[in-house]
């Protein structure tokens, strides 16, 4: 049985960033995809926003892993010329108990150590977004965009430069304690078969919940069952898309399962409303056209020039998300599962938002979580 250092388990963002974070030629880093291309699931299926860090709990993984990674996004995309533009956003209140609810989020993002934001007038606001109606709103200048897709294949390539192998059209079926490590199965276009590893590193995104099972964890005991939450986008048509030129987000409700339903903007300056945030019990990525009236008046109240024949439907992606309907926030599950028995097996499960902003910085801890193991 071939022997290797470190298998990785999934080549999305998150684990190829743990990838080009750990490989070294002294060691043997494999990372096993089971599609064909790296991407293919939520990294490439998010709103491409790079979050400064304001809504999550401080001194939460969500809260410390967003505003860190935020300025190390900034750092990679300046220095490896990944595409992204830090447009800002707007956060904003058309009432005033939102006014209230402003206030308590401007607090929390300067807890959370988030630059620069300000609170800003109804006047304010119409003198830098004029088609924005708002009584206030928070101003987060550090909010930006990025090319998710150039993102992963910088970190695909740093992974291979160093070292690193990316297998695709491999699925990982079983992961088997053995007395130095893992057995791990894994079947592909020729059969299955199994090599050993020391460390087991699982990035498995919507499987996450599933494979920590394959290693033998109780997935509702730990807690780490998964609950999929789809996120549908539609397009703004018929020349409104250059309205507006930030990103703008309503309060969020609370205990809602998303930020609220935003405008966003692309790379190209194409902008999209999106995502809702709606509980399903199984992957399926089709976009609701019946959502289109909901979506135009879900924004209308700050955006009053959206009409529901501006959208077309776009995408949707998946929120895997610990917390289910209407339950209060659970964190980033990020651990070593020495505890459970099995040392050398590192979980992250429950990666939603902001896990595309929180990645490089991820993958440095789960690269100090290794430290200790190898
Ligand atoms: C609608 C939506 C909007 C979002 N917007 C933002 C945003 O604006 N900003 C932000 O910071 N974050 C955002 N996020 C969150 C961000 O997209 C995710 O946190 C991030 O993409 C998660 O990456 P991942 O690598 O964990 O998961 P994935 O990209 O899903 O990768 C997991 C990979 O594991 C593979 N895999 C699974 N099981 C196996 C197995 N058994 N064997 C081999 N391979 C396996 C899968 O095929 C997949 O490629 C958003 C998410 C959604 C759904």
């Amino acid at each position: 049985m071939l022997d290797i250092d470190i298998t990785i388990v999934g080549a999305g963002v998150i684990g190829l960033a743990v990838a080009a974070e750990l490989a070294d030629h002294r060691r043997q880093v494999y990372v096993l995809e089971r599609n064909e291309r790296f991407g293919l699931e939520t990294s490439s299926r998010s709103s491409e926003v790079i979050h400064s860090g304001i809504y999550y709990p401080p001194g939460s993984l969500k809260a410390t892993t967003c505003v860190k990674g935020n300025a190390l996004i900034y750092e990679l995309c300046d220095k490896y010329e990944i595409g992204c533009k830090r447009l800002g956003k707007l956060i904003v209140a058309t009432d005033n108990q939102e006014v209230e609810e402003l206030e308590m989020l401007l607090d929390r993002g300067r807890e959370n150590g988030v630059k620069g934001l300000k609170m800003l007038s109804g006047r304010e606001i119409k003198a830098v977004e004029p088609n924005v109606e708002a009584l206030a709103g928070i101003l987060s200048p550090f909010t930006g965009i990025i090319d998710s897709y150039g993102l992963m294949r910088y970190f695909a390539g740093k992974a291979q430069e160093k070292g690193a192998s990316v297998v695709y059209k491999s699925e990982v079926v079983g992961i088997d304690k053995v007395s130095d490590g893992y057995k791990v199965t894994v079947a592909d276009d020729s059969g299955i078969f199994s090599f050993k590893t020391a460390v087991v590193i699982n990035c498995a995104g919507l499987s996450s919940d599933r494979v920590a099972a394959l290693a033998g964890v109780d997935m509702i005991q730990a807690g780490y069952k998964l609950h999929y939450c789809k996120g549908e986008y539609f397009s703004v048509g018929r020349d409104k898309g250059g309205l507006v030129k930030r990103l703008v987000y309503p309060v969020p409700e609370r205990k809602g399962a998303g930020l609220g339903i935003h405008v966003s903007l692309n790379l190209e300056g194409r902008m999209l409303l999106g995502p809702n945030a709606r509980y399903l019990d199984r992957i399926d990525y089709r976009v609701d056209e019946a959502q289109r009236v909901g979506f135009a008046y879900s924004v209308k109240r700050f955006l009053p020039f959206i009409e529901p024949e501006d959208l077309e439907p776009e995408m949707a992606g998946i929120r895997p998300k610990l917390q289910g309907s209407g339950d209060e926030f659970r964190d980033f599950v990020i651990t070593e599962e020495s505890h459970r028995g099995l040392p050398g097996l590192i979980n992250l499960i429950g990666i939603e938002s902001p896990g595309l902003t929180g990645a490089p910085t991820i993958a440095q801890l789960v690269s100090g979580m290794v430290r200790g193991l190898i």
